[in-house]
């Protein structure tokens, strides 16, 4: 919290007449489920005091919070803070606090900085601005290889013993394409319960890749990505893991035969988490007709079949949790040709209005499921404490108050974020987040930073 206007003080909040979403068969409606009754939540000292329906506490300060829903902090596994090195594009103050505006109390941050995030004292930095900055958990993650070259293992152990604890590690970005220094990876991380997040791509088989392989590509003369270019390294990399006894976590999963392999690879009982964007969720190649390169993103946008294929597997639990993959971009890398713009595109403010309109609205998941994909996994694959729990006296007071049945407004290009690479733009989308608590302490109130 910066604004020194605002409430910044460890005082007491009730939430009353807000609803907590409870476990039970999809409907799309929260308020129709039996145990989704109105009650009040008492955040004091930094944690959920009390739940029940006739809350009172002197000098507590209240929201009626009537028709909203409230979900346990959401946790984002994959996010582009871009500091250091691109602060043009992002950095950790303007990164965290689009990630609160988005409902989230916890992101993970990836390495592709410059300098790489691939020693303990990049790291440590990436966790300090964090701190400072003060919208939301900063968790950095370590890179595999050194400078992300693919060549040689970074310092995971002095990573993991750094102020910052890091737990995941990924070169994400890049894929680690070499299976030896993969199954090093995965061996090295079992010692401290790490765990490899892969960006499954296989190099060779993407060389030049523009768009999804397939009619969209060969219509526009663009370079095709297929699907095998991923599918191959996410079975390659799940019969690594079950090998070495370790754990795979496997990024922003784009097709239908991922989540296949991935189903088949936990049959067996590996260790073996998976993640999808919203915008995978939601989008298909054929928005690249126009060649607009907000719709240019790694991996890319697929059909419509991939589409209903990960969200039935992200509704039966084959993909664990969505993470946004927000990678922003300054206006002159997404503002040229096609084949020049960067790959990437913003997420976290929107993140989960795109969940409500592709899982909720849809039957597929209800609102204690998207809790538990938005929050409780994404913090148990992440290996966060005191993030993802259900919401219960005595659990942190991280706390996002959502209300589902806002009026669907056009998403602007608008909002916390540096940038504006935003492939939701001018689409209409259901739902906002009213107010995000971190510790007990608003950091939104009323859809805007407090
Ligand atoms: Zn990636």
């Amino acid at each position: 919290m910066t604004d020194s206007g605002s409430v910044t003080d460890n005082g007491s909040w009730l939430i009353k007449g807000v609803t907590i979403p409870a476990s039970g068969k999809p409907s799309g409606k929260p308020s129709e489920k039996q145990g989704d009754v109105p009650t009040s939540i008492l955040l004091s000292g930094g944690s959920i005091t009390a739940i029940g329906p006739d809350l009172d506490h002197p000098g507590a300060r209240t929201i009626d919070a009537d028709g909203l829903i409230a979900l346990p902090g959401l946790v984002d596994l994959h996010t582009h803070l871009r500091e250091p090195g691109r602060e043009d594009a992002e950095t950790v103050e303007t990164g965290t606090a689009a990630a609160a505006l988005g409902g989230y109390t916890a992101v993970h941050a990836m390495a592709n900085t410059d300098p790489v995030a691939d020693t303990a004292g990049v790291v440590e930095q990436v966790w300090r601005l964090g701190r400072a900055a003060g919208h939301c958990d900063v968790q950095p993650v370590g890179a595999v290889t050194v400078g992300l070259n693919g060549a040689r293992l970074a310092e995971l152990g002095t990573m993991a013993d750094s102020a910052a604890r890091v737990r995941v590690f990924s070169d994400d970005g890049r894929c680690v394409s070499d299976p030896l220094l993969m199954r090093r990876a995965l061996e090295y991380v079992k010692a401290f319960d790490g765990v490899i997040a892969q960006h499954a791509q296989d190099p060779r088989l993407t060389e030049g890749a523009q768009l999804n392989e397939g009619e969209m590509s060969a219509r526009l003369g663009l370079a095709g990505w297929p699907a095998v270019a991923e599918e191959a390294v996410i079975a390659r990399d799940c019969l690594l893991a079950a090998h070495v006894g370790s754990a795979l976590h496997v990024c922003h999963v784009s097709t239908a035969g991922s989540a296949e392999i991935i189903r088949w690879a936990k049959s067996k009982g590996w260790q073996v988490t998976a993640e999808v964007t919203p915008h995978h969720l939601l989008l298909t190649d054929e928005l690249a007709a126009g060649y607009d390169p907000v719709f240019k993103v790694n991996p890319p946008l697929r059909t419509e079949a991939d589409v209903a294929g990960l969200r039935r597997a992200l509704a039966d639990g084959t993909i664990d949790c969505v993470a946004t993959d927000h990678a922003p971009h300054p206006v002159e890398a997404k503002e040229s040709e096609w084949a020049e713009a960067a790959f990437g595109m913003t997420g976290l403010e929107t993140a989960l209005r795109v969940v409500q309109r592709a899982m909720v609205d849809t039957g597929l998941l209800d609102w204690a499921g998207v809790a538990d994909r938005m929050s409780v996994r994404p913090a148990r694959i992440g290996r966060l404490t005191g993030h993802g729990i259900p919401l219960a006296p005595g659990a942190p007071g991280h706390v996002t108050l959502y209300d589902p049945a806002a009026p669907a407004e056009a998403v602007t290009t608008a909002g916390a974020s540096k940038s504006r690479n935003t492939p939701f733009a001018g689409m209409e989308l259901p739902g906002r987040v009213v107010a995000t608590f971190l510790r007990g302490v608003p950091t939104v109130l009323d859809g805007k930073l407090a």
